[in-house]
């Protein structure tokens, strides 16, 4: 078979699946040319070639998993966030564009002082990598209580930062360990934020990552309104909270923090104009 007939068989398959896909010519291009590691050029000149046996079974493997609603981050083993690729798969949350906006709001941060950070729910590490590439001097103690995480953390830790760099991963409950480590500068998290009444009606691709990762209890509020308390017996005087909401959160999010003690509430937009980041000063 060609790759032009795969693609354009898997094109079919890919309508006929019901996925979400906004392009399913386009996908089943990317599917095939990250399945045999093929360049743009090297692909166009191969178009109307045919795939080895190899080949072939490598690209119809991904092609399968795929059709299941797999998300296509997961096949390929990785995703972009802020400047860096981090590598994910089953088992660990893929990082999303809106989270950046945490990463922006750190970096606003120039204190020269050296910065200790908590991360509830570290995942791939995607939010403390960037930021301590950016501010080499910061310590981040990034906790996660996901054994499926943790290798993916492990990795792009060693592979993304500077031997010398202070990430400590912490596998584990935050609320249990996180205090050995206290007074922190700043708590950041991308809690699970999802009612669980709410997670069939998402995505086949949600589906497959972590429910550990999404669930934030039955309202979607519990596992921040448990970090916003025991953040602020965590926090130094003046010390900063920071986390993402869902776009339905603000209301219940500004009153919880006001609640635990925080002032100067306030909730960020991103670039949809959506509620998704409230932040609040001890
Ligand atoms: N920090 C990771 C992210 O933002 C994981 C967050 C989580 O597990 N909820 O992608």
């Amino acid at each position: 078979m060609t790759l032009e007939s795969f693609v354009n068989l898997g094109k079919k398959r890919i309508e006929e699946s019901g996925i979400q896909c906004a392009d399913p010519m386009l996908h089943m291009k990317q599917i095939l040319g990250a399945s045999i590691s093929l360049d743009s050029i090297q692909f166009y000149s191969r178009w109307q070639e045919p795939l080895t046996e190899n080949e072939f079974q490598l690209a119809n493997k991904l092609l399968e998993r795929r059709l299941k609603g797999e998300p296509f981050q997961y096949l390929v083993g990785y995703e972009w966030f802020w400047h860096s690729q981090f590598e994910v798969g089953p088992g660990v949350l893929i990082p999303r564009k809106e989270t950046e906006h945490l990463v922006e709001e750190l970096l606003k941060c120039r204190d020269l002082r050296t910065i200790q950070v908590a991360e509830l729910g570290a995942g791939s590490g995607n939010i403390g990598i960037s930021v301590l590439l950016e501010r080499p001097d910061w310590q981040w103690h990034g906790f996660e209580i996901n054994p499926e995480s943790i290798p993916y953390l492990g990795k792009n830790v060693g592979q993304l930062l500077p031997l010398d760099a202070k990430y400590f991963i912490h596998e584990g409950n935050f609320f249990e360990l996180a205090k050995d480590w206290a007074p922190y500068d700043v708590v950041v998290s991308n809690p699970p934020y999802i009612a669980a009444s709410e997670l069939k009606k998402l995505s086949q691709e949600v589906q497959c990552e972590p429910k550990l990762a999404l669930i934030g209890g039955e309202a979607g509020t519990e596992i921040f309104n448990h970090l916003a308390v025991n953040s602020f017996q965590l926090l130094r005087p003046q010390g900063l909270f920071l986390s993402e909401i869902g776009s339905d959160q603000e209301i219940a999010a500004k009153e919880i923090l006001m609640k635990s003690g925080f002032q100067s509430v306030e909730v960020l937009r991103d670039y949809a104009g959506l509620p998704r980041i409230v932040k609040g000063i001890k």
